[in-house]
């Protein structure tokens, strides 16, 4: 238990985040939380090896990855020693091995201050409050939503492109996720409040939203109305400065004409989809339970190819689920074959605890699932890879974004996504007044493609600058303590990524290593 001492300055935070999209913005929301109580993001470094430093240290975990609870009692075993070393510090554990392992946690890890579920994000702060005046571990882990997490406080990541959540929970049972456990049913968020979130990150220089659920399809369960989700989307098309609309994710059993003729007709929302297919096999998806056939999900591909022929289609596939069969596995090939996935996230199939599928007898050898990955994943590039060279010499308007480009100081490029999502790294005007900022926009010819990105080397066409760009100098002025009018003109902080200064890490939240 941590030591009671009496801050002098404001305590430092810092999150460090494993898993999803929805822990990503979790995370958000978990340091806006910090912040509204008074927690200032640390700007250490951790160095390598080293999870976190910070007065409050905050694991936002997953429990869909393979080994999270090993990963987990790893970091928390390495900060046992750093905390020892630092008075006052506090460790606190949330997400979803969180909600799923509650006291577990305490009993393994007996140095944790705090642990909280992913009902309870906004109690965070009084929890660790109390742990530092009782000196005993708080666990608080409810079981049902106590504010739609959107209602809490957030701190952005970015100030140009933001996630928006439209719903948790999720009423499907594939038997291979443990989501519906730790999350619970479908919550549906009100269209009202989320438009008026959308227009409030419009106003202050967002360009980009990225609708979030774990089944957006299905938005609109709740009052029973299934044409909800196209809704929202024609609806987001009337928010005026709001350039582009994703979401994600969409379940193939629920994707109705309407919303593929809401995609195709709001010009906001963009030409690109994610959608899981998960197996090929009409066999494993019965077994996953799945409830939709390979012949529905390639009805759907063909009507939004019908309807937005440039549209970049990207999904996930799990490889070697129990009882998957060599023909099941060729029926995942067929289908990747014919579709033409512009990329997809492949995984290993490994048991998840808690899960139905877990349980199943007919586990596929490690071996075996190895050799069908590898195979699948070879498919994939080859395909993305000629995929992506269909776009060479093509015209793409880009979004810029910090951190999509890991090589982007040395190469003297600044990185970001095409329309289709695709990502294109684009060279970068030698005079600084004409360079993108994160957060603006520029029409790039592309002029050589690999098979996870595009590069654009050819002078620069037509070049917005938005106020996702403005908003995005402001905060870097903000935070370096640059006065206005001192950073170098139009550029504001993007020199620091060409010719040699490495990125800053963004202060506050961290990626965990998964
Ligand atoms: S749709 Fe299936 S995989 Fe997705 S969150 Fe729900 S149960 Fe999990």
């Amino acid at each position: 238990m941590s030591v009671d001492t009496e801050p002098e300055s404001p305590r430092t935070y810092q999150v460090v985040t494993y898993g999803c999209q929805m822990n990503v913005h979790d995370s958000e929301r978990i340091a806006g939380v910090l912040e509204a109580a008074g927690f200032v993001p640390s700007l250490i470094d951790p160095g390598p090896g080293v999870p976190a430093d910070a007065d409050v240290v905050v694991f936002n975990t997953c429990a869909v990855r393979e080994n999270a609870a090993n990963r987990l009692y790893g970091n928390l075993g390495h900060m046992a020693a750093i905390k020892a070393g630092r008075p006052g510090m506090q460790i606190a554990v949330g997400g979803c091995m969180a909600q799923q392992d509650k006291a577990t946690v305490v009993a393994r890890a007996p140095w944790v201050d705090v642990v909280f579920g992913t009902n309870n994000l906004g109690s965070l702060p009084v929890l660790l409050e109390r742990a530092r005046m009782e000196h005993v571990s708080q666990v608080e882990i409810k079981e049902a939503l106590e504010t739609f997490p959107s209602n809490l406080p957030t701190r952005r990541e970015s100030p140009s492109s933001a996630w928006v959540s439209i719903s948790v929970g999720c009423n499907n049972t594939c038997t291979f996720c443990i989501v519906p456990r730790l999350r619970g049913r479908e919550t549906d968020r009100a269209p009202e409040a989320i438009l008026a979130e959308i227009r409030t990150l419009v106003s202050a220089g967002v360009q980009e939203v990225t609708l979030l659920g774990q089944n957006v399809n299905n938005y609109g369960v709740e009052v029973g109305d299934r044409q909800a989700f196209a809704k929202l989307l024609r609806a987001c098309g009337d928010i005026e400065g709001l350039r582009r609309v994703r979401f994600t994710s969409p379940h193939p059993k629920d994707f109705t004409s309407e919303v593929i003729a809401a995609m195709a007709e709001t010009p906001n929302v963009m030409p690109s989809l994610h959608m899981p297919l998960q197996s090929g096999s009409n066999d494993v998806l019965r077994r996953m339970h799945r409830p939709y056939r390979r012949e529905r999900f390639r009805g759907i591909l063909a009507e939004v190819r019908a309807a937005m022929p440039d549209a970049a289609i990207t999904t996930d596939i799990i490889v070697g689920f129990p009882g998957e069969t060599e023909q099941d596995f060729d029926d995942t090939l067929s289908l990747v074959h014919e579709a033409r996935f512009a990329a997809a996230f492949t995984f290993q199939y490994s048991k998840r605890p808690g899960t139905p599928a877990a349980t199943m007898s007919d586990q596929v050898p490690h071996e075996v699932v190895q050799q069908r990955y590898e195979r699948l994943v070879q498919e994939i590039e080859k395909i993305s890879w000629e995929e992506n060279k269909t776009q060479v010499g093509r015209r793409v308007e880009v979004l810029f974004a910090e951190g999509e480009g890991r090589k982007d100081v040395g190469t003297r490029r600044l990185s970001g996504r095409a329309r289709d999502n695709r990502l294109v790294h684009v060279a970068m005007p030698d005079d600084p007044a004409e360079r993108p900022r994160p957060g603006d926009i520029a029409t790039v010819e592309v002029t050589y493609a690999a098979p996870h990105h595009l590069i654009a080397d050819a002078p620069l066409g037509e070049l917005i600058r938005t106020a996702g760009g403005d908003a995005w100098e402001a905060r870097e002025r903000a935070e370096s303590g640059v006065a206005e009018g001192v950073m170098p003109a139009s550029v504001g902080g993007t020199t620091q990524n060409i010719g040699g200064t490495a990125p800053r890490l963004r202060p506050g939240i961290v990626q965990g290593d998964d």
